[in-house]
């Protein structure tokens, strides 16, 4: 007999982890029955296997064993010198054999997205940031500040399920107010404005420090950004729960990003002086948080450390695992995908293991390749929220017969 299932499901392909996810597995497909968003349901439908999907392992191009590529990678890191491991996107239990992995070999260990990551960490550990969670948003919130430009294709549905969600403990939809601060797209703005009111504020990333000095001097109303300071100014005062929501990937290319983050932390803190006001940090959509709380509970350093003889060392620019690779400053790249579809640029001058789920594209063959399933869709795991407190459990439906990546990687230990 087939095998159908239909079941919710928690989506593991961002950071909002939405748990109400109603799939149906039939003939080896499964398709998204319950989503109006089309960015969501392209992306999860988009890890069906197809044609193209690399089912079976490969040692330079060619069709091998799980057993044969596992001894082979084991032999390429007895030879390595210096080894750099990669995070793409993976689970709790993933990041765990990856870092148990990294210091059985003296690997560099890091995240693809840890450059987006440092603009709030700095804060957290010089300045102090007051941060919420997506259920206080959701609840609570009366007035809401979203920096940037593209956070709402990071977290497709932010507004449908936090920013104006069909239920809420405290807040109605009708007396929430969204100030858009940045360069948003005009279908973002549209579809924010069928629900809340809506105030956009068009102005250049690079000036949103400015714009927020601006809102404590004095208001000269001619203009039009007068206009909307001094309407922000009274929502501000009338307001009992401000939240400033803002991914620090949407400010990198200013070159200002420490800039931009520090300006709305302390713009935010500064408010908690009169009234309750908090960031939603939108973390990357590749397993980042997760990766994370797992390395800072198992090393004491979110990103970036090297296993050193049983300890792990910390630089921030010494192992930052892109640029080794980049610089061929590692002989040995090892590459962990389970979530991500974006092509994988390898060097071709360094020796490369891929190890990842069966859509996963590189710009040229590695020397190894090793298909593994997907957590949430292959594999039950735990992947961490953006704003950390939740982890949530992931339920596998599918019955591909492929090992996991952290059951790979602990192999080759
Ligand atoms: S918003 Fe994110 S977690 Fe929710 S269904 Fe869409 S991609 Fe998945």
């Amino acid at each position: 007999m087939k095998k159908i299932i239909t079941k919710e499901i928690t989506c593991p392909f961002c950071p909002l982890l939405c748990d109400d996810v109603n799939i149906t597995y039939k003939n080896k497909k499964f398709k998204v029955n319950n989503l109006k968003n089309k960015e969501c349901v392209k992306k999860f439908e988009s890890f069906n296997i197809n044609n193209k999907s690399a089912l079976t392992p490969k040692i330079k191009n060619k069709v091998s064993s799980y057993n044969d590529a596992i001894l082979k990678s084991k032999l390429l890191i007895k030879k390595s010198n210096e080894i750099g491991i990669l995070n793409r996107g993976a689970d709790v239990a993933s990041i765990r054999s990856a870092i148990n992995l990294c210091s059985q070999i003296n690997a560099n260990f890091d995240h693809i997205n840890s450059k987006y990551f440092f603009d709030n960490m700095n804060i957290v550990q010089r300045t102090g940031f007051v941060a919420t969670t997506l259920m206080e948003v959701k609840n609570r919130a009366d007035t809401i500040l979203v920096f940037g430009n593209n956070v709402f294709n990071k977290a497709p549905r932010l507004i449908e399920k936090i920013l104006a969600p069909d239920s809420s403990l405290y807040t109605k939809k009708n007396a929430r107010k969204v100030f858009l601060i940045g360069q948003f797209s005009q279908k973002d703005i549209n579809n924010l404005k069928k629900n809340l009111q809506v105030i956009n504020v068009k102005i250049k990333i690079n000036e949103i420090p400015k714009f927020l000095e601006s809102i404590n001097s004095n208001i000269n109303k001619k203009d039009r950004l007068s206009k909307i300071l001094a309407t922000l100014k009274t929502a501000l005062q009338k307001s009992k729960y401000v939240t400033a929501i803002y991914s620090s990937s949407d400010f990198f290319s200013t070159g200002i990003s420490g800039d931009i983050v520090n300006s709305i932390t302390q713009f935010i803190c500064n408010l908690n002086t009169t009234i309750r006001a908090a960031c939603l940090p939108i973390a990357g959509n590749l397993g980042d948080a997760s990766n994370n709380q797992v390395a800072t509970w198992l090393t004491g350093f979110p990103v970036r450390f090297k296993g050193v003889d049983g300890i792990f060392k910390h630089d921030r620019e010494a192992y930052d695992v892109t640029k080794l690779i980049e610089n061929k400053e590692i002989d040995l790249a090892i590459h962990l995908n389970s979530l991500s579809l974006e092509k994988i640029n390898l060097n071709k001058k360094i020796k490369n293991i891929v190890i990842g789920h069966p859509q996963t594209t590189c710009s040229s063959p590695p020397d190894i390749f090793i298909p593994v399933g997907i957590p949430g869709i292959d594999s039950d795991g735990i992947m961490f929220r953006t704003d950390n407190v939740v982890s949530m459990p992931l339920k596998s439906f599918r019955d591909l017969e492929m090992p996991l990546l952290n059951q790979v990687i602990d192999k080759m230990v």
